[in-house]
């Protein structure tokens, strides 16, 4: 039982936000005017939802049973996250942001102009994402039957990890975080100017990284096929566990100093300034003959070479 199963609401003088969470008797909730927020979480036996003008929020996380969502002219921000009974949702004009992570029957993102956000993570029947212009941030991991990612000038950060159907990552100009790990198909990483910190751990059919200048994160550990990871000026972070690019470059030697020189910069990003004059010295001792860095990078070595 909630606010609205004991008619409860009707008594709240200029009601703005109702919450009626969890409340699985709930069938539908009555046109309430004048409301701004409504949470109506976890009502599994919720089929409808009215037009309610002026209502900015809708959060109906989990309504497994709701199988549409109405047209609110005005709705800046719906979550819907979970409501396994959607097929579809229809072309909000005003909405900021959209989240529908794990409704797993939507079939398709409509193109809503002006919107800014989009989570739709584990939405497993997607194949496809709208060209959205204005689209800043996308995170669409997880949808496995996703083949393409559209290109979005202004993007500014796409995550699509896990998404086993992904061959290609398009160069979306502006973009400046790309989160594409375990996206075990993709064979390349398009040269994207803009990019500023890269996660592709796991991705298996990677080949190389690219020589992305302004890049200042990169962690590609469990990139089994990598073979060539290049120095990239600036690098701050680098995380290359697991890649076979040590053991397969001209010389062991060479690597390892190059894998030296990579975590030195690493270091200096973590340990303070007043560390900084020692850190070439420590990540030397560390590679040095019979220490331990050493033999970890020589074991990786060997396994490799022996597989
Ligand atoms: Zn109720």
């Amino acid at each position: 039982m909630c606010i609205i199963c004991t008619e409860e609401y009707k008594t709240v003088e200029n009601l703005t936000i109702l919450d009626c969470s969890g409340c699985t008797n709930l069938t539908k909730i009555p046109m309430i005017p004048g409301l701004r927020d409504l949470y109506c979480n976890n009502c599994t036996s919720l089929t409808k939802i009215p037009i309610i003008p002026g209502l900015e929020i809708l959060d109906c996380f989990e309504c497994t049973s709701l199988t549409e969502i109405p047209i609110i002219p005005g709705l800046e921000t719906l979550y819907c996250t979970g409501c396994t009974s959607l097929t579809e949702i229809p072309i909000i004009p005003g909405l900021k942001k959209l989240y529908c992570f794990g409704c797993t029957n939507l079939a398709e993102i409509p193109m809503i102009c002006g919107l800014q956000t989009l989570q739709s993570r584990y939405c497993t029947r997607l194949t496809k994402i709208p060209f959205i212009p204005g689209l800043q941030y996308l995170s669409c991991s997880n949808c496995t039957s996703l083949t393409e990612i559209p290109v979005i000038p202004g993007l500014k950060e796409l995550n699509c990890h896990k998404c086993r159907s992904l061959t290609s990552i398009p160069v979306i100009p502006g973009l400046q975080t790309l989160n594409c790990a375990d996206c075990t198909n993709l064979t390349e990483i398009p040269i994207i100017p803009e990019l500023r910190n890269l996660y592709c751990c796991d991705c298996t059919s990677l080949r190389e990284i690219p020589m992305i200048c302004g890049l200042k994160e990169l962690q590609c550990s469990g990139c089994t096929s990598l073979t060539e990871i290049p120095d990239i000026p600036g690098l701050q972070i680098l995380s290359c566990s697991e890649c076979p690019w040590i053991a397969q470059n001209p010389t062991f030697e060479e690597n390892l100093k190059k894998l030296t020189f990579l975590q030195k910069k690493l270091k200096r990003r973590y340990i303070g300034k007043k560390l900084e004059a020692l850190i070439p010295q420590i990540s030397e001792i560390y590679y040095s003959p019979g220490c331990k860095g050493y033999e970890l990078a020589k074991r990786s070595f060997c396994t490799q070479t022996h597989e």
